[in-house]
Order: structure tokens, then sequence, then C-alpha cells
């Protein structure tokens, strides 16, 4: 595997900015609708439960977004010191490939999948509150 290229990673740090933005919006959008469910709304049982779950998806997707949005900060400061395309765990090239998918990508794929294995990706939770 190479190093990437100047153009290349201008082209991928264009696409953070972009994802970046993109998502941005997505978590404006979702606070909107995450909005604590009125219990003393005439609503039937059904559509309030309804409700509810819909919140819990809408925190759920704010969460992963949020969790995206690091990432990307931290590979756009990657970017600014020379340090954007190595594997944060072993030092090694992520890959383009890897990168125009998932431009963010802190790790190789080895180093991905064995955190993954390890599960030290954090299960979706149902909100406590409620
Ligand atoms: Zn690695």
């Amino acid at each position: 595997m190479k190093d990437l290229t100047p153009e290349e990673t201008e082209e991928l740090h264009s696409e953070l900015l972009a994802l970046n933005e993109e998502l941005q919006l997505q978590v404006d959008i979702s606070a909107a609708e995450s909005r604590p469910v009125d219990l003393d709304e005439p609503i039937g049982r059904l559509s309030r439960m309804d409700a509810i779950a819909q919140q819990n998806v809408a925190l759920a997707n704010r969460r992963s977004a949020k969790l995206r949005i690091e990432r990307i900060k931290s590979a756009i400061q990657r970017i600014a010191i020379g340090e954007y395309g190595n594997c944060l765990a072993c030092g090694e090239l992520v890959g383009l490939a890897r990168l125009k998918v998932q431009p963010e990508a802190p790790f190789c794929i080895a180093c991905q999948s064995q955190r993954e294995a390890r599960g030290s990706v954090s299960a979706i939770r149902p909100s406590g509150r409620g």
C-alpha cells in the first residue's frame, strides 16, 4: 500500500468537510425530533408508544451522528498535522479504498475488526430517561 497523494488527501478532506456539515444538520434536525414526549397529550396509547419509540430511534441516530462527527473532526485535525491515513492503533496505512468509503476511519481494517471482536464498540442502550 502507498501513502496518499496530496490530491487524494485533498479530495478526502473536502469529503470530510461535506460529511461534517451533513451530519451536523442531521443532529440539529433530530434534536427537534427527540423532544420529550408529552404524556398529557390526548393521543392513543399506541401512538404514544410509537412516539416514544420514534424518540428513541432519533436519540440513537443522534448519538451515532455525534460520534461520527467527533471522528471526522479528529480526521480533519490529523490532515492538518500530516498524520492522516495512518492507523491510530498500529500506524500502518488505513488504505485509500477504505478511506473512500469511510474518510473518517481512524483504524485500518485489521485493527478495526480486532476492536469489534473484542466488543469495545458500545451497544446502543435504550434511553435512561422517561
Ligand atoms: Zn491498524
